[in-house]
Formats: structure tokens, C-alpha cells, sequence
């Protein structure tokens, strides 16, 4: 039984079959990745695993319980947090200010209760926070905005704002679209660092193959809304079915 687990998930737009059949199981403490040409219904996977999408028929399960029905606030309390493909972080806010928060929401739920909270609590968040920037190499910046910083630095805070609530599952959404080489490689490399230090479960969608081959230790590899083929990543390189699913791309 992996942590997550997809079974018989379809999901339909209309005419559309985005998903059909989909089973997925994602081990612990793995990096798995799900690949797949264009429109092969990696997103709408995505958005079913974090409540943004409710499928028509299947289930889904997060370490035994059930994540449909959910909320998505309620679906990142169980455990599974989500990077955008877009980093989500505020400009016009420093690097502190972002990070506090994951921190706030985490501790009640809402920023409701946070005035009437001990300083005492507000010192132990503000030091959580410091000890996951220096985690990720971004305390010297901790005052700068977050508009100002490069799209690596971006990345990197988007992630201590997801590890700070300590997640057991992280859902990647293609975390390098978009970024110059050097960035893709200094955020595999901190994907790196973060798996091995802290062992976290990620499920990874990709469209990059330096990206995938980099970090998966286990591929799915989706067309037309369906699993074709799920294997270690040194079967799935030059596999004829892949090959065949990625032409014309
Ligand atoms: P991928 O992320 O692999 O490129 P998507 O999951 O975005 O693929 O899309 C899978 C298919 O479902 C595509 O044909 C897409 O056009 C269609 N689709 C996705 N979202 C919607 C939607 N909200 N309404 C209608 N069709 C959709
Ligand atoms: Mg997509």
C-alpha cells in the first residue's frame, strides 16, 4: 500500500474522458513521477489529489483515508501540500513575512486567533521560520520582497512556506516550467537535499526529462487520460510505448 493511493478515477469534461481509469499508487518516502504529452490529464489529476477536482467515479486515499470530499484547506491539513507551477508568494512582502504565514495558518487554522496568542508562541513560529530559511539558503535574503527576488530564490521560498508545515506528501506541479537551466538545476538540487534530509513523499508532474530522470525513482507515464506504462526510470527511457505517446510533440 503506497501513502497515496488512486483507484478507477475518471473524470469527464463534457465529451471529454480527461481521465480514464486512473491507477496510481505513490510508495513512501518516494519521488514518483507522473509524465505525459500535452493534454495527457496531468493537471486534472493533480487538481483531483489536492479537492480542486472531484472525479466521477474511484477513489482516492491519503495514508488510508479518503481525500475526496474534502476541501482543499482540509486536504493540506491531512498532509498533502501542493507547489504551484508558478510560484505562489506575495511581492510586495519580505521573505519573513511570507513565511509567517504557512506558520500562522498551520498552528490554528486560520489568522483569526493570532492576536490573542502568547509572545512566547509568536518567538518559537518566528524561529521555526528562520530554521527552515537557513534550511533552503535563503535567510541572508529574509528582508528582501518577494517581487525582487530570481525565479530560483522564488522557488525556494515557496518550498520552506510548504515544508514549514511540515507536509508528508508534496505534489509538484511542473516546479521548473519556465526557468533558465541553472535555475532548473539549483531547484533539483534542493528537491534533492529536501528528499534525502527529510524523507518526504513527492509526487512530481514534469514535463522536462532532465528534470524527471533527475529525481524519480518511479515514472507513470500518462496519455489520453490513462496510465500507459509505470516502471523505474531506466525502463521507461526509450520505452516504444512512451516514445510512441510523445510523437508529435
Ligand atoms: P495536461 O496537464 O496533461 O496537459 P490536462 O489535465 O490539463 O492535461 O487536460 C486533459 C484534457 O482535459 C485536455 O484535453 C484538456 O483540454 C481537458 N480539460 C482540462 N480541464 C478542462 C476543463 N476544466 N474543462 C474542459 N476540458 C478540460
Ligand atoms: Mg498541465
Amino acid at each position: 500500500m503506497g501513502i497515496l493511493e488512486v483507484k478507477n478515477v475518471n473524470k469527464r469534461f463534457g465529451g471529454l474522458q480527461a481521465l480514464g481509469d486512473v491507477n496510481l499508487s505513490v510508495a513512501e518516502n518516494s519521488v514518483h513521477a507522473i509524465i505525459g504529452p500535452n493534454g495527457a490529464g496531468k493537471s486534472t489529476l493533480l487538481n483531483v489529489l489536492v479537492g480542486k477536482l472531484v472525479p466521477d467515479t474511484g477513489t482516492v486515499t491519503f495514508d488510508g483515508n479518503s481525500v475526496l470530499g474534502r476541501t482543499p484547506f482540509q486536504i493540506n491539513q491531512m498532509g498533502i501540500s501542493r507547489v504551484f507551477q508558478t510560484p505562489e508568494i506575495f511581492g510586495d512582502l519580505t521573505v519573513m513575512e511570507n513565511m509567517l504565514i504557512p506558520c500562522f495558518a498551520k498552528r490554528d487554522g486560520s489568522f483569526r486567533m493570532h492576536a490573542i496568542e502568547s509572545i512566547a508562541s509568536e518567538h518559537a513560529i518566528i524561529e521555526r521560520a528562520e530554521e527552515m530559511l537557513t534550511e533552503v539558503n535563503m535567510i541572508d535574503k529574509r528582508e528582501m520582497h518577494g517581487a525582487s527576488l530570481s525565479r530560483g530564490d522564488k522557488r525556494r521560498l515557496e518550498m520552506a512556506m510548504c515544508l514549514v508545515q511540515e507536509p508528508r506528501l508534496l505534489l509538484l506541479d511542473e516546479p521548473t516550467a519556465g526557468m533558465s537551466r541553472a535555475d532548473t538545476n539549483n531547484t533539483i538540487e534542493l528537491l534533492k537535499e529536501i528528499h534525502t534530509k527529510r524523507n518526504i513523499t513527492m509526487a512530481i508532474i514534469e514535463h522536462d526529462m532532465h528534470v524527471v530522470f533527475s529525481l524519480a525513482q518511479r515514472i507513470t507515464v500518462l496519455a489520453q487520460g490513462t496510465p500507459l506504462v509505470e516502471d523505474i526510470p531506466e525502463n521507461i527511457k526509450g520505452h516504444p510505448k512512451v516514445k510512441e505517446a510523445y510523437l508529435g510533440e
